[in-house]
């Protein structure tokens, strides 16, 4: 089923604030550094950017080298995205012994250097700017995995909601600033508010898989005038990070018991198991 767009064109984005002054010859002098890297952006013509981990002026934002350096692709499970110690497995052995609601899961990166940085700057501190080549390298995780056959490509993206609070408190839901850059690229359509947010519980840092279950029991709740477009749908949760799962689990049961037909998990990067 296709609904129409709920997205909107995104500002344009300002340059982004790199990790850390860089580290070279003008380190100390951030006004040199910064004088050189604007000298360096003329020469290279108005398309460059400083990469966002590098902090090397490239045509992207996110260079090809730190991608291959940081980010090379792993073999991961396909329901919830844990690194696979070989290739020849396709299910990891939790998912085999306590599947969650989930028919597949798809991540850029795990959860470590320099994405846990990034991602943290993103979500915590204000920086909208990094969802763009964020929601890029995810979006080219998702088309691997279209052409590699294992993922099929969803009727809808919705973002895991904040709550009312929540958003209020931080101004922006980081998924939702990562979903409306998926549809566009990917031609899907999204909705940011389908699936809503009743409540935050008690913080999920440092609690176990069945606490956080516990915790989020009814957090989640779909708006009733997106139920006839959600039945029978296939359905893309996005969000920043899959910890335990239990966040995307709860988003998926409460949108299975709608009549969903599918959920799928689209995660910029996913924790290692401990
Ligand atoms: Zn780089
Ligand atoms: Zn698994």
């Amino acid at each position: 089923m296709r609904v129409a767009a709920q997205y909107s064109e995104p500002a344009m984005a300002p340059l982004p604030t790199p990790l850390s002054e860089p580290v070279d010859a003008a380190a100390g002098r951030p006004f040199v550094a910064r004088a050189g890297r604007w000298l360096a952006r003329l020469r290279e013509g108005a398309s460059a950017s400083a990469c966002v981990v590098c902090e090397r002026w490239q045509a992207q934002p996110l260079c090809p080298a730190c991608r291959q350096r940081f980010g090379a692709p792993r073999s991961r499970c396909r329901l919830c995205a844990l690194e696979l110690p070989g290739a020849a497995a396709e299910i990891c052995g939790a998912c085999i012994r306590h599947p969650m609601p989930l028919q597949a899961s798809v991540t850029a990166w795990s959860y470590a250097y320099p994405w846990d940085g990034l991602i943290t700057r993103f979500k915590f501190h204000g920086a909208v700017d990094l969802a763009a080549p964020l929601a890029d390298a995810l979006a080219e995780s998702v088309q691997d995995a279209w052409r590699a056959g294992w993922l099929e490509p969803p009727d809808l993206l919705l973002p895991v909601p904040l709550s009312p609070q929540r958003l209020r408190e931080r101004g922006y839901n980081q998924a939702w600033e990562l979903t409306r850059r998926l549809a566009r690229r990917l031609h899907l359509p999204a909705h940011p508010q389908a699936l809503q947010r009743l409540r935050e519980r008690t913080p999920q840092a440092g609690l176990g898989r069945a606490q956080r279950l516990h915790n989020l029991a009814a957090a989640f709740v779909v708006a009733p005038a997106a139920r006839p477009v959600l039945a029978g749908c296939r359905v893309a949760l996005v969000d920043d990070v899959m910890t335990t799962g239990a966040t995307l689990s709860e988003a998926a049961a409460t949108l299975q018991r709608a009549g969903v037909a599918q959920v799928q998990a689209w995660v910029l990067a996913r924790t290692p198991a401990t």
